[in-house]
C-alpha cells in the first residue's frame, strides 16, 4: 500500500499515522520528523532547514524532494509506505508522481483529514512532544500518564516552538496557500478520500481504516 496523509498542521496526521503503520506494516515517512531529527543532530540538512521550521515556512521544494526520493529508495519502502506531511505543494506532488512513474508504482489513496481552523489552533497550543522519541501528546485531549514525562521512553515532554499560537496561525495560512490546492489535485486523479478529523482519535482511525479496506 502506498498512502498519503494530507491535512493542515495539527489535524492529527502524525497521531493517525502511528496507528496505521502498526496495522498496515509499512513505514511512516514524516518529513517534519526528518527535519527535526537533522536539526537536533546539527547535520548540513538540519542547518539548511532550521530557519524555515522556526518561521513556520515551508522548506524549499528541491530540498524536500531530494530527501523524500532518497528515503523512498530504501529497502523498507519496497512493500509500500505512508507519507505524512509530504507532499505539501503542487511541485512536490508532481515530483512524487515522477518518482512513482519512473519506478512503475501507483498511489493507492490520499486521505485528507479535515479539521476547522479554531480546532487546529486549540490542538497546536496544547500539543506536546517527547524531546527524545518524538511521541505526541495533548495536554487536554491526549495527556501523558505522568505530567511532562513520555509514556513511551520516559523522556521530557515539551512544546514545539512552532506550535506557539502566532506561528501555528502562520502555518495554517501557509497550508491554505500552498497545500490546500492538493485536495483538487488528488480529487482529479480520483485518489482522494476525506475524513472528518474532528472526532475522537479512535473514531478517526476507524474511518481511515474503513476507507483503506475498501480499496484493498
Ligand atoms: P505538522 O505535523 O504540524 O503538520 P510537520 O512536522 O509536518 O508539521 O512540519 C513541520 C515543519 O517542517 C513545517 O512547518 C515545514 O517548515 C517543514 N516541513 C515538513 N514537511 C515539509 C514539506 N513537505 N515541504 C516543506 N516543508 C516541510
Ligand atoms: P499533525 O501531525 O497533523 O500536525 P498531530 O497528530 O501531531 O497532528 O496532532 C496535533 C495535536 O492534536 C496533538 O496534540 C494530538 O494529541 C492532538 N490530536 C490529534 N488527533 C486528535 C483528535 N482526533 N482529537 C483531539 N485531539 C487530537
Ligand atoms: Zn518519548
Amino acid at each position: 500500500m502506498r498512502l498519503i496523509l494530507l491535512g493542515p498542521p495539527n489535524a492529527g496526521k502524525g497521531t493517525q499515522a502511528k496507528k496505521m503503520v502498526n496495522e498496515l506494516n509499512i513505514p511512516q515517512i514524516s518529513t517534519g520528523d526528518i527535519f527535526r531529527k537533522n536539526i537536533k543532530e546539527g547535520t548540513p540538512l538540519g542547518v539548511k532547514a532550521k530557519n524555515y521550521l522556526d518561521e513556520g515556512l515551508l522548506v524549499p521544494d528541491e530540498l524536500v524532494v531530494e530527501i523524500v526520493n532518497d528515503r523512498l529508495d530504501q529497502d523498507d519502502c519496497g512493500g509500500g509506505f505512508l507519507l505524512d506531511g509530504f507532499p505539501r505543494t503542487v511541485v512536490q506532488a508532481q515530483a512524487l508522481d515522477n518518482y512513482l512513474e519512473q519506478n512503475n508504482l501507483n498511489l493507492d489513496i490520499v486521505l485528507n483529514i479535515h479539521v476547522e481552523k479554531d480546532v487546529l489552533i486549540e490542538r497546536a497550543v496544547g500539543r506536546r512532544v517527547c524531546k527524545n522519541c518524538g511521541a505526541t501528546y495533548h495536554v487536554e485531549f491526549q495527556p501523558s500518564k505522568k505530567e511532562k514525562v513520555c509514556d513511551v521512553c520516559g523522556g521530557e515532554i515539551v512544546q514545539r516552538d512552532d506550535d506557539k499560537k502566532e506561528t501555528a496561525e502562520k502555518r495554517i495560512q501557509v497550508y491554505l496557500d500552498e497545500t490546500q490546492p492538493l485536495i483538487e489535485y488528488y480529487q482529479s486523479k480520483e485518489l482522494l478520500a476525506t475524513i472528518d478529523g474532528q472526532q475522537e482519535i479512535a473514531k478517526v482511525t476507524d474511518d481511515i481504516m474503513k476507507k483503506v479496506k475498501e480499496i484493498s
